[in-house]
């Protein structure tokens, strides 16, 4: 039966323009009748591979982060429209880069019409505490368009969509909008699979950021017809590699939204002040904090994590904190995705950007790149960004204050990392290199990244009194780091 079947498809791809029907191969209705498009009103699939974690590359110059996908599944709804991902990863030792032991994540991601939600133990939690439905109204727009990204959802969408397609060599390429502001353009082969789908979706660092489906070795899994290789890219590295290895078709696929996600409202942005020192100002809320400097007739600002909303409240709090006088600086600790998503706002707002040197020219590409699906102010009012750079050492003064900016060098998170140190106060500033614990949270196992900072910390001499660490519930002090990391260093 299945050399039979296998044999007809064969005859049917043979036949040529003539085939199928009358229509000719490569065309989208022909790929739609060859995927049985109408007939699928749901799919899953599972397989394993690699998954990359994106905007975390080690430095600007190399690839997201690569972790092995023990199991991945993916339900897809395409009427509700509902997918459901699950997958189990761990990161990937690299040989040369000292990370903490990595660690098995599930991870298990909903999108339903306008709702994103991942079942999760609350942060914090103890460990074994049972998933629960975590909001996540930010993750929509990347999972609605992982539905319309796959071989059937394209087609469907293409249909829906009144898609122009034009015939290019060997099949043909269909274009179509949704929503009128998200694009979609995919190739069909001669072989009428789709071998290629395009599109673009936000990013703050990014701009219309490039999300790139590969799709081949279509087989007959069972009654479908699916590619057995799937690769994604996005902003330029993979960050999916999937060996397909099961499909069903119609199986039931729909989640209901549940009742915390339905009702569930964003917590407001807010910024709270630490007076550290004479104008020097802790500015923490939520998950990242950054910290502002009064110089004489300027300020310093030290990291713009996440995102311009982000961005825009830390600078509203600047100038009520320190009236009249003009951010002029803003220091970045390194290029990972959620330490620099807020920069392009100074930068608007006419600051000079201080970043290890690496840094520069990713910035500097990545700003140029078109934003359509989302202005920020620099877009909507261009202004070329200014840079000073370093490779070890930077100080900004006002010939009273110095800041000293120092690459925290050999630290395994990163390879073009900043710290900040004021000498005079003996304040030391940081981030993802070492996060203070909650109180009564358990230690965890010493960190080779807090460990590289406490090393840095010697063997620049730095006298550090306080540490305004950029993650976690406050300021600690260097007694509290040399805990941390003890004991790694008792030796040193
Ligand atoms: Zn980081």
């Amino acid at each position: 039966m299945r050399r039979l079947t296998t044999l007809a498809i064969v005859a049917v791809s043979a036949a040529g323009p003539a085939g199928c029907a009358g229509e000719a191969p490569g065309t989208l209705t022909a790929s739609q009748a060859a995927l049985a498009t109408t007939d699928t009103r749901s799919i899953e699939y599972s397989g394993t591979g690699r998954w990359f974690q994106f905007g975390q590359a080690a430095n600007p110059t190399l690839p997201w982060p690569a972790f092995d996908l023990k199991s991945f599944s993916a339900r897809i709804d395409y009427e509700a429209p509902v997918a459901q991902v699950q997958m189990e990863r761990i990161q990937v030792v690299e040989p040369n880069r000292a990370r903490p032991t990595p660690v098995a994540q599930r991870v298990v991601q909903v999108v339903s019409g306008t709702h994103a939600w991942n079942m999760a133990a609350p942060a914090g939690a103890a460990p074994g505490t049972e998933p629960a439905p975590q909001a996540q109204p930010a993750a929509v727009e990347e999972r609605a368009m992982e539905i319309w990204t796959t071989p059937h959802g394209f087609l469907k969408a293409a249909a829906a969509n009144a898609a122009s397609s034009q015939a290019v060599e060997g099949g043909s390429e269909v274009t179509f909008t949704v929503g009128g502001k998200y694009r979609y353009v995919g190739r069909i082969n001669a072989r009428n699979e789709v071998e290629r789908v395009q599109t673009w979706i936000d990013n703050p660092i990014l701009g219309d950021t490039p999300v790139e489906f590969a799709y081949s070795e279509y087989r007959d899994f069972g009654g479908i017809m699916f590619p057995a290789r799937i690769v994604r890219t996005q902003g330029g590295h993979p960050v999916l590699e999937l060996s397909v290895a099961s499909v069903t078709k119609n199986a039931p696929a729909d989640v209901p939204v549940p009742d915390q996600v339905r009702s569930f409202a964003p917590p407001p942005i807010t910024v709270t002040v630490e007076k550290l020192a004479n104008g020097v100002y802790y500015l923490k809320g939520g998950s990242h904090h950054s910290v502002a400097i009064e110089q004489a007739d300027h300020v310093v600002v030290v990291e713009a994590p996440q995102s311009e909303a982000r961005s825009l409240a830390v600078i509203a709090k600047v100038k009520e904190t320190v009236p009249a006088k003009p951010i002029r600086y803003i220091v970045n600790s390194h290029v990972h995705f959620d330490h620099s998503g807020g920069l392009r706002t100074y930068v608007a707002e006419g600051a000079t950007v201080v970043t290890h040197e690496m840094n520069r020219p990713y910035y500097e590409q990545a700003w140029a790149a078109p934003r359509i699906l989302n202005a920020d102010a620099l877009a909507r009012s261009p202004r070329p960004a200014t840079f000073e750079t370093f490779a070890e050492k930077h100080v900004l003064t006002d010939g009273r204050r110095s800041i000293e900016i120092h690459r925290l060098a050999g630290n395994g998170h990163n390879d073009a990392f900043a710290m900040v140190y004021l000498p005079v106060e003996r304040i030391l500033i940081e981030v993802d290199a070492w996060a203070p614990l909650a109180p009564n949270a358990p230690p965890p196992p010493p960190s080779p990244f807090a460990v590289n900072l406490y090393e840095n910390i010697q063997k620049l001499k730095l006298d550090v009194r306080q540490i305004a660490a950029l993650h976690g519930p406050g300021v600690a002090t260097l007694a509290d780091l040399r805990s941390m990391v003890a004991p790694a260093t008792a030796t040193r």
